[in-house]
């Protein structure tokens, strides 16, 4: 199964992406996870990608598609993924298509985890990453057992730079002027299916399950 995570930064979907993933056994593919390890090893990649990165900018496409093209490619991807965080454009998914037609496959299902930009920006500022092993918290609704200690390998828990509200606001206007016809783009596939994000993470995976109908 082929699914994408569509929604705007902070609706969830990144947490719900891992659920899915795990439920399925499919990998769990971020292309921010990605750009932060790079980030992290001092890559060249890394290098570039987050002088947009700190601004609330996208990753240049040519950057991105490679990346995310190379990811898919691999094996443990033959019997589908969970994408979150791509695409975020219109031309990202014109090469992904393309790239699965030349395979004779395609996407099953675009998720939409629907939240409001009023509640976008309370509920990131409240985020709080692992930059060691990728764990992500909330502090109100995923809290660690400890505050500001990683649960799964014990590392400091940070407000990632991108989180910050000035970056939020950014990422926001990013996502409405470039990733929201996305969500037109797959309805008029046909794979479009939206779920109420604002709900508890549980109701809104229990209401993604249920559309996958599996
Ligand atoms: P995320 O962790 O998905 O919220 O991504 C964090 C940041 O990485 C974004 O704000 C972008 O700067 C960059 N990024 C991640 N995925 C993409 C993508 N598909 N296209 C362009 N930039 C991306």
């Amino acid at each position: 199964m082929k699914i994408i995570m569509l929604g705007a930064p902070g609706a969830g979907k990144g947490t719900q992406a891992k659920m899915i993933a795990d439920k399925y056994g499919v990998p769990h593919i971020s292309t921010g996870d990605i750009f932060r390890a790079n980030i992290k090893n001092g890559t060249e990649l890394g290098m570039e990608a987050k002088k947009y990165m700190d601004q609330g900018l996208l990753v240049p496409d040519e950057l991105t598609v490679k990346i995310l093209l190379d990811r898919v490619a691999q094996e443990d991807c033959k019997n589908g993924y969970v994408l979150d965080g791509f695409p975020r454009t219109i031309p990202q998914a014109e090469v992904l298509d393309q790239a699965l037609e030349e395979l004779g496959d395609k996407i099953d299902f675009a998720i939409d985890v629907d939240v409001p930009d009023e509640n976008i920006v309370k509920r990131m500022s409240g985020r709080r990453a692992c930059l060691a092993c990728g764990a992500t918290f909330h502090t109100e609704h995923v809290p660690p057992k400890q505050e500001g200690i990683c649960d799964r390998c014990g590392k400091e828990l940070v407000l990632r730079d991108d989180d910050k509200p000035e970056t939020v606001l950014n990422r926001l206007k990013v996502y409405h002027d470039q990733t929201q016809p996305l969500i037109e783009f797959y309805g008029g596939k046909g794979v479009l299916r939206t779920v109420d994000g604002t709900k508890s993470m549980q109701e809104v995976f229990d209401s993604i399950v249920a559309v996958l109908g599996a």
